[in-house]
């Protein structure tokens, strides 16, 4: 329901935490974050209020500067912690919002080559099928755009890889998003009011656009895969 990832230079879980506070109002079931430390991939998830997931954070923390964030508002899978969002396999980790239409197809398809899942949820299909198009030598980016190309379904996706500490890739189909640009760091939020303390330079993503994002920028391309020109905007947000 919510998303928010961050390329920052200090320490991400307590900001990405608190931009999902900001996208509290949106209602959710769980919430969960994902960051990257020394090059590797964890995670962190509780159902309920965002303060079951804070609570875990003090007692188990989440080291890394670049991570992505999700509230959940369950629409395939019982709210439980195996189902709340980052999603991971392998290197890839994903958030979501929206449905993915034809997810038990692939899920089959996933399936029947050995790559089961492990929760009820539309969203591990989408990062089963982009760890394995990784396995098979894809580019992060080849990764992803291969992967969206089998999607159906309105969503909104923020994928995070392990060994990758600055990058996130995010896809927009249905379900806004919206870049944040900072000095040397960037930010993904589903709505920019979730980044409002984090920048004002923002750049929304239109229909089917997806965007490489590093710390110096975003490279936006179109469903075409053509280059978008998409000119940041100054917003103003109460934070
Ligand atoms: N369909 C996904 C799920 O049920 C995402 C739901 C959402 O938008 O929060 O896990």
């Amino acid at each position: 329901c919510g998303i928010v990832g961050i390329l920052g230079s200090h320490e991400v879980a307590p900001l990405i935490l608190e931009s999902l506070k900001r996208l509290e109002y949106r209602g959710y079931d769980s919430a969960g974050i994902a960051t990257i430390h020394d090059g590797t991939l964890d995670r962190r998830r509780a159902v309920g209020k965002l303060v079951n997931l804070s609570d875990l954070l003090v007692h188990d923390p989440l080291p890394g500067k670049a991570g992505i964030g999700h509230t959940r508002w369950a629409t395939h899978g019982a709210p439980a912690v195996r189902n709340a969002h980052p999603h991971r396999s392998g290197r890839v980790s994903v958030v979501h919002n929206g449905i993915i239409e034809n997810f038990r197809e692939l899920r089959q398809e996933l399936a029947a080559i050995g790559l089961i899942q492990e929760s009820d949820t539309d969203t591990e299909t989408v990062a089963i099928l982009a760890n394995h198009l990784l396995d098979g030598g894809a580019t992060p980016e080849q990764a992803v755009e291969q992967t969206l190309a089998r999607l159906n379904g309105a969503y909104a996706l923020l994928f995070l890889f392990e060994g990758e500490e600055d990058l996130m890739i995010a896809a927009r189909k249905g379900s806004p998003l919206a870049i944040g640009h900072g000095d040397g760091e960037m930010f993904v939020g589903s709505d920019a009011i979730a980044l409002a303390p984090l920048t004002s330079r923002i750049t929304y993503l239109e229909e089917g656009d997806w965007a490489v994002v590093t710390r110096h920028g975003a490279q936006i391309k179109d469903s075409a895969g053509r280059l978008a020109n998409r000119p940041a905007k100054t917003i103003q947000i109460d934070s």
